[in-house]
């Protein structure tokens, strides 16, 4: 019988904690300051943006909200991102994306300080990752391995296989597994056999943006399966890249759609915010 991992109780657990220790900070006189920047009004950013609104007012962090037109050109959004970069009050910087075809993902995200990257996207950040040096960690992939951690599913030593390679959720995942001592193959849409690499996993993560495409036939008996896919189907209801009914009696544990990876994004971002003033 698979074990569900629950990410609502878990993401509330580390929020809970996060919650005592800005406090604590307070305390001390330390403020937490999250900037986030939405530019045109996009419904789905809204929504994500306001749902992380609310986890910074559950746990005590500072908001700053700067909501700009959709006309706002790539160098307006550069100055304001320099003026928040130079500002001791703010320590993180977020800018939700995806941005208008007039601004260059890439420019924005290499504008971002470092210091105050609590996405994870800088080259600074990833590369830190890379070698094995502190910074801040891309959000899904660091709830993931909090998921992993807080079940007590060891990763040391175990045949890890991620299917997806995205610079948010693939990449870093793979990164994070190999620091954690997992033997690591890194999967995508031009890999042979997907279905026979994917039965090698003892832990499968599956970032693929496809519903329910990892069925049984990808999955080793006693698999342990992290779906990090989310898609709302035609009658309105939310389903993962793997088809969950399919695969729960082969599973030791897996994640639920929802209920499962997204809890855990907006408190890992948290964590980076908090992480920021440590
Ligand atoms: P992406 O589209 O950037 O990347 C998808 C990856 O899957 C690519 O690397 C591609 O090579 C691979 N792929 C595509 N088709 C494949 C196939 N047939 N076989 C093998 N590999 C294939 O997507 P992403 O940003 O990594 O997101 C993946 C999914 O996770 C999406 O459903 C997204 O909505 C979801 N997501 C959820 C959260 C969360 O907080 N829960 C966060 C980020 C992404």
């Amino acid at each position: 019988m698979a074990k569900i991992i629950d990410g609502k109780l878990i993401s509330s657990q580390i929020k809970d904690e996060l919650k005592k220790e800005v406090s604590a900070l307070k305390a001390d006189g330390k403020n937490v300051t999250l900037a986030v920047i939405q530019v045109g009004n996009d419904p789905a950013s809204t929504v994500y943006v306001g749902n992380k609104k609310k986890a910074c007012a559950y746990i005590g962090i500072e908001s700053q909200a700067y909501e700009l037109p959709d006309t706002t050109s790539e160098e307006e959004l550069l100055q304001l991102i320099n003026r928040l970069n130079q500002d001791p009050h703010v320590n993180g910087i977020l800018v939700q994306l995806p941005l208008p075809g007039q601004i260059h993902e890439a420019n924005v995200i290499q504008a971002i300080s470092p210091d105050k990257d609590v996405d994870g996207f800088h080259p600074v950040s990833v590369g830190r990752l890379c070698i094995g040096e502190k910074g801040f960690v891309s959000c899904t992939p660091a709830g993931i391995i909090q998921l992993l951690k807080r079940s007590e599913i060891e990763i040391a030593g175990k045949e890890c296989v991620v299917i997806g390679r995205s610079n948010i959720v693939g990449k870093p995942m793979s990164m994070l597994l190999l620091r954690e001592n997992g033997t690591v193959t890194i999967t995508h849409s031009k890999t042979k056999d997907l279905k026979a690499v994917a039965k090698r996993a003892d832990i499968l993560i599956v970032a693929i943006g496809k519903p329910k495409m990892i069925d049984h036939e990808y999955v080793k008996d006693g698999a342990v399966v992290i779906d990090v896919g989310i898609h709302r189907n035609d009658d309105g209801k939310l389903c993962g890249d793997v088809d969950y009914e399919d695969v729960f009696p082969l599973c030791s544990a897996i994640t639920p759609v929802p209920g499962g990876v997204g809890p855990m994004t907006i408190a890992m971002l948290m964590n980076n915010c908090v992480e920021a003033v440590r």
